[in-house]
C-alpha cells in the first residue's frame, strides 16, 4: 500500500477502527495524525498505536496528503468551513465516512471542487470485518482510488458504487444490517431463555449457530442460500414447520420492507 501522510479529523469508534486496522497491517503510525478536541480520547489512540495527536485540525490537514473526515454529520459543516483557508486542498485526497451527505455538499463546505469520496462503512470494521461502499467524485483519479481502497480493505472488505445513489443501498444492505442480525439473534434468545437456558448459555448457543452456519455458507462456494436452506429442510419435519412460521409472518416481503426503509430515510437524510 502507498503510504500518504493521513489526517483523522474526529476521533470516534470508526476512526479508532480504521487507525488500529492501519497500524495493524504495517502502516507507519507517524504519517497518521489524529484530530479531536477531546484530549482524552485522541491521547489514548496516540498512546495506543503510537500515532501523532492534536486538537488542531487546520494544522493537521494543512500538513496531510488525505483529510479523513469522521466527525458526526450535524458536526460536518462547522468542522469543514474553516478547512477553507487551506492553501494547497487540489493537492489533497478527501475522504468522509459521514453518513447522509451527499459529496456534492462538501464542495459547498469548503468553497472548493474536491477530490472526494464517501465512505459507507459499517460496525463489523471495528473487528476487521467490516464492508465499505465507497463512491468517487468524478475528478477522484485511479490511484485515489486504489489508495482509499486499501485504506478501507485494513478493516474488512469495500465495494464500489458507481452512482452515489447506491451509498443508500449500501447503507441498507451492509450499513445497517448488523442491527438486523442482531435482532434475529435477541429474538432468538429470548425464546432460548423461556425454554430454561440461563442468559449466558443462550447468547452462546445463538452465536454459535450462527456463526457456523455463516461458515457452512462461505465453505460452499457459490451455493444459493435457498439450496442451503433446503440442504437443512425435510419436508414435514421440524425446519420446515418453523420456516412455515416464517413464511406465514411474510419474513421475505418484511425484510425488504425493511431494507427500502432505510434507502428511503437515507435519502430524505440528504
Ligand atoms: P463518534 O461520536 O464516536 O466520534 C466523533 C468524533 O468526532 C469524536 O471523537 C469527537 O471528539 C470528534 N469531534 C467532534 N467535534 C470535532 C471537531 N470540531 N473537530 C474534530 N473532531 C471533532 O462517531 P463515530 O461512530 O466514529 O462516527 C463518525 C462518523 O462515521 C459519523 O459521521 C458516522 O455517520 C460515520 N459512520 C459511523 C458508523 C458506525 O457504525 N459507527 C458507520 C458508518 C458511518
Amino acid at each position: 500500500m502507498q503510504h500518504r501522510k493521513i489526517a483523522f479529523i474526529g476521533a470516534g469508534n470508526m476512526a479508532n477502527a480504521i487507525i488500529a486496522g492501519l497500524v495493524a497491517h504495517g502502516y507507519p503510525a507517524s504519517m497518521i495524525t489524529v484530530c479531536s478536541p477531546t484530549p482524552v480520547r485522541r491521547d489514548k489512540m496516540a498512546q495506543d498505536y503510537g500515532i501523532i495527536s492534536t486538537n488542531d485540525n487546520l494544522t493537521a490537514a494543512q500538513l496531510a496528503d488525505v483529510i479523513v473526515l469522521a466527525v458526526k454529520p450535524q458536526m460536518m459543516k462547522d468542522v469543514c468551513e474553516p478547512l477553507r483557508q487551506l492553501t494547497n486542498l487540489e493537492n489533497k485526497l478527501i475522504l468522509t465516512i459521514a453518513a447522509g451527505i451527499p459529496a456534492a455538499r462538501y464542495n459547498d463546505y469548503f468553497a472548493h471542487s474536491l477530490r472526494l469520496v464517501r465512505i459507507m462503512p459499517n460496525t463489523p470494521s471495528l473487528v476487521g470485518k467490516g464492508v465499505s461502499g465507497l463512491f468517487a467524485q468524478s475528478n477522484v483519479s485511479e490511484d485515489d482510488k486504489q489508495f482509499t481502497q486499501q485504506l478501507m480493505e485494513s478493516v474488512g472488505s469495500t465495494t464500489w458504487c458507481t452512482k452515489e445513489s447506491e451509498i443508500n443501498n449500501i447503507i441498507a444492505l451492509t450499513g445497517s444490517s448488523p442491527a438486523y442480525f442482531f435482532l434475529f439473534m435477541e429474538s432468538m434468545q429470548q425464546k432460548a431463555e423461556q425454554l430454561g437456558y440461563d442468559e449466558k448459555q443462550a447468547r452462546e448457543l445463538v452465536l454459535n449457530a450462527i456463526e457456523g452456519s455463516v461458515a457452512l455458507a462461505k465453505s460452499q462456494g457459490d451455493t444459493p442460500f435457498s439450496t442451503l436452506r433446503e440442504q437443512v429442510t425435510s419436508k414435514g419435519g421440524t425446519t420446515a414447520m418453523a420456516l412455515e412460521q416464517f413464511y406465514q409472518g411474510h419474513l421475505p416481503q418484511t425484510v425488504a420492507n425493511a431494507m427500502q426503509s432505510a434507502i428511503d430515510r437515507a435519502e430524505e437524510m440528504e
